[in-house]
């Protein structure tokens, strides 16, 4: 059993209040609060060996190197990726799927087939728009269910030999649906292409295997699982990695450069051009650290406590319909009032000290599957509590009185 009342003294914000009243925070799914272990590593950077990196002979810049890919270490070994280089540091899930997708506009052609699903982030719909319009390939969608499901058997009816890539998230934003990505994985590979998965938002609650996932490209953000903002990692299998070519020219990331030709350096350095976010890096392995002091058995027990005991309190409310309702999910509840804007709820919650995220949540064509402008979303972390819950239900209850 997790020791709430300690872990909640590890996050400085938690004690403050908003708009007068103690905050409760329930916007974990757009970020998640930093604890005071991250935070002192990133002081701890600058007041004590700030650099640049794999370029210094000094001292300084060799302190940052090594603390740098020390945390590329604990990255590897939090996803059990086989190899160090594998693990790009990025600045954040977008930044991973967009390389990802530049590296495939040159393998791609007309009659090829990328497949995305009807769950998805916009950073996950725009990026392959933008590479089938660019290489003539066909953007496919796999359905979704009332319940806020894929439709399988509509993914095997997609699947075929010119499949080329498969791009899935592993956790809906939206519904907070957790998605069958092995069984999606297995079957992509039958065909032959190659699948991405957008792992932010599974990343908070449970530790991926890349390997036993036997996934391609796996991306993720630190800011989603109590690290800063700005940095994130994108694993590729070597041998993927070792084929696409670089995202961006410039410094880090070459071998050799003459007018006539610049040859790439090895992985990773091939993909990371330029001076990265150094602190963000090591702050980034601060954060899986913290995590996983927790332990995420834990910490996925202690939400799915949460989750239940909102979704039962919630359901109790009338006219509040859920959206996203699968047995398989994680601690986030989108819902709506009947009749009522959920702007409007979300504004009122926020005069509480309530955060919580209104809107369509960057998915929009999830939104127009439930022809609805957008909900409000609460997701929960290990460090919110029943009784933050209680207030929160009772700040639903209050919104809906004032506005119906
Ligand atoms: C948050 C999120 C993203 C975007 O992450 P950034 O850190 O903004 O790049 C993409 N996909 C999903 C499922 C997300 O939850």
């Amino acid at each position: 059993m997790l020791d709430i009342a300690t872990i909640r003294k590890d996050f400085p914000i938690l004690q403050r209040e908003v708009n007068g009243k103690p905050l409760v925070y329930l916007d974990n799914a757009a970020t998640s609060q930093t604890p005071q272990q991250v935070i002192d590593v990133i002081v701890d950077y600058y007041h004590n060996y700030n650099a640049n990196i794999h370029r210094g002979v000094h001292s300084l810049s060799q302190e940052a190197t090594d603390a740098y890919e020390a945390a590329r270490q604990k990255v590897q070994q939090h996803f059990n990726a086989k190899h160090p280089e594998e693990i790009i540091f990025t600045s954040g899930t977008t930044h991973g799927i967009n390389m990802i997708a530049n590296g495939f506009a040159s393998m791609l052609k007309a009659g090829d087939d990328v497949i995305v699903s009807a769950l998805e982030h916009h950073s996950n719909i725009v990026p392959w728009q933008m590479l089938c319009e660019k290489t003539g390939a066909t953007l496919k969608v796999i359905p979704m269910n009332l319940e806020g499901e894929l439709v399988l058997s509509e993914y095997d009816n997609l699947l075929t030999e010119n499949t080329k890539l498969v791009f899935v998230n592993h956790i809906s934003n939206a519904l907070g649906t957790i998605n069958p990505i092995d069984t999606i994985i297995k079957k992509a590979h039958e065909v032959g292409a190659a699948v991405l998965v957008d792992g932010a938002q599974a990343c908070p609650h449970i530790k991926p295997d890349v390997q036993a996932l036997d996934v391609d490209f796996y991306v993720a953000s630190a800011h989603k699982m109590c690290g800063p903002t700005g940095v994130g990692m994108l694993y590729g299998k070597k041998e993927w990695l070792t084929l696409l070519p670089p995202y961006q020219g410039g410094g880090e990331m070459i071998s050799e450069v003459t007018f006539e030709k610049t040859t790439y350096a090895d992985l990773p350095h091939k993909f990371e051009a330029g001076t990265p976010n150094v602190a963000g890096g090591i702050a980034f392995g601060a954060a899986i650290d913290y995590m996983n002091s927790i332990g995420f058995q834990a910490i996925a027990d202690y939400e799915n406590n949460l989750l239940e005991y909102a979704t039962s309190e919630l359901l109790s409310i009338d006219g509040l319909t859920i959206y996203g309702t699968s047995d398989q999910k994680t601690s986030v509840i989108s819902f709506n009032l009947d009749g009522i804007h959920p702007y409007d709820v979300g504004t009122l919650l926020d005069k509480m000290g309530i955060a919580v995220r209104t809107g369509h949540h960057c998915a929009q064509p999830i939104m127009d599957f439930y022809k609805i402008p957008g909900t409000i979303r609460a997701s929960f972390s290990f460090y919110n509590t029943k009784e933050e819950i209680d207030r929160f239900v009772e700040g639903v209850k209050k919104a809906k009185l004032m506005l119906s």
